[in-house]
């Protein structure tokens, strides 16, 4: 045993060395892809553009809406049939009041034909997927261009200055995989369960290794590494959370990123305790058509250089403060457009000023889908959304739902769409195993439809056992 003990461990800080530069070396590679003069111009554009009065921002966005509308109907096929099948003219659209006189875009639409929507003379500059099973479980994978992805990044770090956080900080991402590689793989059973990324002055924690076992190692590595600032799903955060508070313990960090799931007002108290600091939410979809981010005053701005945000409650704009589907026209990605996109997500405009002087529309808290923990046999405790890669390129789906029936059972319920081409349901399997161990019992299920109630349609993960994050960690 010592011996297998020693070896493992040798083997494993070879594994971590190798891995750890393995993963920096790519992390410096899209550094220099995204952090290049490009990036940099953008975010000192960004910087300054955030403090322009409201009629200036509006203008700027109905300008480039007018220039992607010009765009998108010259270049890309969807939208030329679409236009003309409505009798709509490109210049009819002088802003974002004219948008409702476009149809709007369902995802559906997108997956029955993606290359009707990419550019002419665009598709070498598509350098990346942005992929998601989106809110109804169907999976899309929207291309995007080198700009569109700079943006992206532009976006992100000007909400880290809002928070006091520059570029270079020290960080904790906590996330399964990063530019298409697992953090750790999978099979790996013995610590270190985390990588270090040079390029980006970042430790990577994956969340396929979380567990009550893992979960100290995990917060002493943390508190060694003592990080300005951690980014993770709020699901994530708080098993960390959980896990300090029960301890009485505090983390402090100067601010903690949560994004791609809804964050709850109780959850968010207990996830600022264990860290004395705050939240700063971000919204955002893979889709990338809008984003917001949340300021230091706690309210949700929406980035309108980014994409331009509707309400909607059917067709008709909400309401004033009443809750609708959030309806986002993407001004960034010219190389796939997306015009008056149906996010499958849900908010309300909140009437500003806010006191942080940033003149922007306001959003509420935004429903999207949530997930669930699972639980699996080898004791891990996986964030639902860890199993959306399983998703990756898996065809015909229009909706799906994952559900933990037992500790060593998940059933998957699939709505197969219009087309007769099969489910490749073997390899999505077969993908569920890889991310859920051997002794999971994966079946597929097929089904008219999935949701008997309406508001159960944002659960894409559902745990009928429970995740017991209230003992995670065992007794304090
Ligand atoms: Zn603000």
């Amino acid at each position: 045993m010592p011996d297998g003990g020693m070896l493992s461990a040798a083997a494993g800080s070879l594994r971590y060395v190798g891995h750890s530069a393995f993963l920096s070396a790519k992390g410096l590679a899209i550094r220099q892809l995204r952090g290049g003069a490009a990036f940099r111009a953008r975010l000192a554009e960004l910087e300054e553009s955030q403090w322009a009065p409201m009629a200036v921002k509006q203008a700027a966005q109905d300008a480039r809406l007018r220039e992607l509308v010009r765009h998108a109907y010259d270049n890309v096929p969807f939208y030329r049939r679409s236009f003309d099948r409505h009798g709509i003219r490109p210049e009819a659209i002088d802003g974002v009041e004219d948008l409702q006189r476009l149809p709007t875009l369902d995802k559906s639409e997108i997956r029955a034909n993606p290359e009707d929507f990419v550019a002419r003379g665009q598709s070498q500059r598509l350098i990346a997927t942005g992929w998601t099973t989106g809110t109804t479980g169907a999976p899309l994978g929207v291309r995007r261009t080198l700009e569109s992805i700079v943006y992206d990044k532009a976006i992100l770090a000007r909400q880290r200055r809002w928070a006091g956080i520059d570029i270079d900080d020290r960080n904790v991402a906590i996330w399964g995989t990063v530019w298409s590689n697992v953090i750790v793989p999978r099979a790996v059973r013995s610590p270190p369960y985390w990588r270090f990324n040079a390029a980006d002055n970042q430790l990577l924690f994956s969340y396929y290794h979380l567990s009550d076992e893992t979960l100290p190692l995990f917060v002493d590595k943390l508190r060694a590494f003592q990080p300005a600032y951690i980014e993770a799903f709020p699901s994530t955060m708080l098993a960390f959370a959980r896990f300090l508070n029960r301890r009485g313990e505090v983390v402090p960090v100067r601010a903690v990123f949560t994004s791609s799931e809804p964050l709850y007002a109780g959850h968010r108290q207990e996830i600022e305790a264990a860290f004395a600091t705050r939240i700063y939410d971000y919204y955002g979809h893979a889709e990338r058509a809008v984003t917001a981010a949340e300021c230091p005053h706690g309210r949700m701005h929406v980035n309108p250089e980014y994409g331009a945000l509707e309400i909607l409650q059917g067709d008709v704009p909400a309401p004033a403060g009443q809750s609708g589907e959030i309806i986002g026209t993407g001004l960034t990605n010219f190389g796939m457009p997306l015009i008056r996109y149906r996010t499958g997500d849900s908010t309300r405009a909140v009437t500003g000023p806010c006191p942080c002087g940033r003149e922007t529309p306001l959003i509420g808290p935004v429903e999207g889908r949530a997930a669930d923990f699972i639980r699996t046999p080898d004791g891990r405790l996986m964030p639902g959304d860890g199993v959306m890669e399983a998703f990756y390129g898996i065809d015909n789906v229009k909706e799906s739902q994952v559900v933990q029936e037992a500790i060593d059972r998940i059933v998957v319920r699939l709505v197969k769409d219009e087309t007769t081409a099969p489910v490749d349901d073997q390899r999505l399997r077969a993908n569920l195993l890889r991310c859920l161990g051997p002794e999971m019992n994966v079946t597929v299920e097929y089904r008219q439809s999935i949701w008997e109630k309406a508001e159960m349609k944002k659960r894409w993960v559902v745990s009928k056992i429970g995740a017991g994050l209230d003992k995670i960690g065992g007794d304090a």
